[in-house]
């Protein structure tokens, strides 16, 4: 049998470094973001996006340029949830689609990656069997993306501030990866987690 886990955290704690780790030990990922980068190749997606935000959408080559999505959607709630209506439900579909495609196929563990996993209303938790959650302290995460993105303390605070809190979403974890020291230490905590799951498949 497939066990889907659903790996959620807000932004730099370290969903993708987790996600990575588990497929170093075995498990199959989907990511969410490449679900969406994906659907917004879809014509009737794509038709749907240019209907809701025009043209102007559209890079030279007459698909969707994200870098001209992004400043439309982000800072103006509105926009977002209107783009998130468009897709979040296609891209369930095609999350779907992944899933029974692995379930045939036999694959033993399936990690999905979702920044958005208990945020959007797409019911994108109800394909999963269980939920882990990565967790960082503010501080932690505001250094980590001043360093690595360039992103200033305002910018990475309003984020956090526009995402589900830490609390909310560590209510709803059937594990949590606790991500505030190195990566070694990390690992120790995903590997344990990783080793109890392989048990629990076994019985
Ligand atoms: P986002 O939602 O913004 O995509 P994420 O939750 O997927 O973020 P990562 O991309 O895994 O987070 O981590 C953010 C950055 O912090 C990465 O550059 C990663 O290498 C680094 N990082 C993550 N965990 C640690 C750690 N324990 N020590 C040092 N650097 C870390």
């Amino acid at each position: 049998m497939t066990r889907i886990i659903g790996l959620t955290g807000g932004i730099g704690s370290g969903k993708s470094t987790v996600s990575q780790y588990l497929a170093e030990m075995g498990a199959t990922i989907i990511d969410a973001d490449k679900v969406g980068h994906e659907a917004l190749t879809r014509s009737d997606i794509k038709q749907e996006i240019v209907a809701a935000f025009g043209h102007e959408v559209l890079g030279p080559d007459g698909e969707i340029d994200r870098k001209k999505l992004g400043p439309i959607v982000f800072g103006n709630p509105e926009a977002l949830a209107k783009l998130n209506h468009i897709m979040h439900r296609r891209m369930r579909k095609m999350m779907e689609d992944k899933l029974a495609e692995y379930r045939k196929q036999g694959v033993p563990v399936v990690v999905m990656e979702a920044a958005v996993l208990l945020e959007t209303d797409a019911d994108w938790d109800k394909l999963v069997d269980e939920i882990w959650v990565t967790v960082s302290p503010e501080g932690v995460v505001v250094k980590r993306m001043k360093e690595q993105r360039g992103m200033t303390e305002e910018q990475t605070k309003a984020r956090i501030r526009a995402q589900m809190s830490n609390e909310e979403k560590i209510k709803r974890a059937h594990v949590v990866i606790s991500n505030d020291g190195s990566l070694d230490e990390m690992k120790r905590g995903v590997k344990k987690a990783w080793e109890k799951l392989v048990d629990k498949s076994a019985k």
